[in-house]
């Protein structure tokens, strides 16, 4: 018999065409904790990569914290959590995170990326239109093309775009602007009071992900909507960056988080996180919301404006933790990593489709745990690197 189609071959072109086109992606092995200095395929490095902007996630604390969990809940939540896979690990955090939040209630969810898919499906359907900033999140993305809805895409941060588009959709069943408020790949804010201004005025919803602003903005790190006072439907927040931890959630009324529940399939089809992940994220968000948090923020504010100056080009807002370092071609910001791993020093190059074409660049990601020392070997390096080209 002759097959029409072998996957192996399929898959053996595609892979040479992504490695002669310089996008092909393979992952370099951690050894060890989490932290600013790691073992990245046996060699030691200062760690310019992560999200773990607070530097908790190889906090000792968070182990400790596992520990009675792991006692008395063993490892496997066992089901869904609309079967028997609820435990009271994860409703206890799922109270915590509604009260750092301040609104009425909280629904977990295993990853950002299926908060995303399971709030934006459950919430928009066939008939609303869903209005999505270009450069928001992958996940965002997929929600919005799973959920049926009319999408469109308005030019980044462009709330005269918005506005146009807004009014375009205002015969339709409903209105839904999605937006990142620190945006992952620019290191860049959102306006949300502008953003909030304009739901108001054209009846729209406004759903944020502030994946990367919990734990590192606002007041006891409650994200940038707080920071201003701003107060969305539904903000979607992860416990994977900041916090140290794993999974993610979505805060709003009670009601829209209880249609979670019923509507949600990234969750109802989806066993529970391990009750110990829920505990070490109670734990980090104790951390989080203490002096001390304010004190990792103060740090990482100042680290970020510090490193802004040292850096040629730099992007993003002043304070964040994210800089881009824009370069362009895909082959020489993979060149350009290559000579800083010389140096011991590791940045995430980032390639489209990540990014938009011809905008391949470092992303940097910087940490309140950085020492001076590794901020100044690393700029030693990326001016060297950078000087190169
Ligand atoms: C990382 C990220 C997510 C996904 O979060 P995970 O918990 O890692 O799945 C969602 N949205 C944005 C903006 C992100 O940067």
């Amino acid at each position: 018999m002759v097959r029409a189609v072998s996957l192996d071959d399929d898959a053996s072109r595609e892979l040479a065409e992504l490695a002669a086109a310089h996008r092909l992606r393979v992952p370099r092995i951690v050894d060890g904790r989490q932290g600013t200095a790691i073992t990245l395929d046996g060699v030691p490095v200062v760690n310019l990569a992560s999200n773990d902007y607070l530097g908790l996630a190889g906090d000792p604390r968070l182990t400790e914290a596992t520990r009675s969990a792991l006692e008395n809940d063993g490892l496997g939540a066992g089901a869904s959590r609309l079967v028997v896979g609820n435990h009271r690990e994860h409703v206890q955090l799922e109270a915590a995170l509604a009260a750092w939040l301040q609104r009425p209630a909280v629904r977990l969810f295993n990853t950002g990326y299926a908060a995303n898919v399971g709030v934006l499906t459950s919430l928009a359907r066939a008939g609303d239109v869903v209005l999505s900033d270009e450069l928001n999140h992958a996940s965002i993305i997929d929600g919005c093309r799973l959920s049926r809805a009319t999408i469109r895409v308005f030019a980044h941060a462009d709330l005269g775009a918005l506005e146009r588009e807004l009014r375009g959709a205002a015969s339709a069943r409903r209105r839904i602007v999605v937006s990142e408020t620190l945006f992952s790949m620019d290191g860049d804010l959102a306006d949300v009071e502008g953003l909030t201004r304009l739901c108001r005025a054209h009846d729209a919803a406004l759903i944020v992900d502030e994946a990367h602003a919990v734990g590192v903005l606002g007041p006891e790190g409650r994200g940038l909507c707080a920071a201003l006072g701003v107060v969305p439907d539904v903000l979607i927040g992860t416990l994977g960056k900041a916090l140290g931890t794993f999974g993610a959630f979505a805060a709003a009324s009670r009601s829209v988080v209880d249609l979670l529940w019923n509507r949600a399939r990234t969750l109802v089809f989806s066993t529970g996180l391990p009750p110990v992940v829920a505990a070490a994220s109670r734990a980090a968000l104790e951390i989080v919301r203490s002096s001390e948090g304010d004190e990792r923020r103060r740090q990482l504010a100042r680290k970020a404006r510090g490193f802004r100056e040292a850096v040629a080009n730099a992007g993003g807002a002043a304070e964040s933790a994210i800089v881009p370092l824009v370069i362009g071609d895909d082959r020489e910001v993979m060149a350009v990593t290559d000579r800083l791993l010389a140096e011991r020093v590791f940045v995430q190059g980032i390639r489209p489709p990540t990014v938009p074409e011809g905008t391949a660049r470092l992303r940097i990601g910087l940490s309140a745990a950085h020492t001076e020392d590794q901020l100044r070997q690393a700029v030693e390096a990326l001016r060297n690197a950078v000087r190169q080209r």
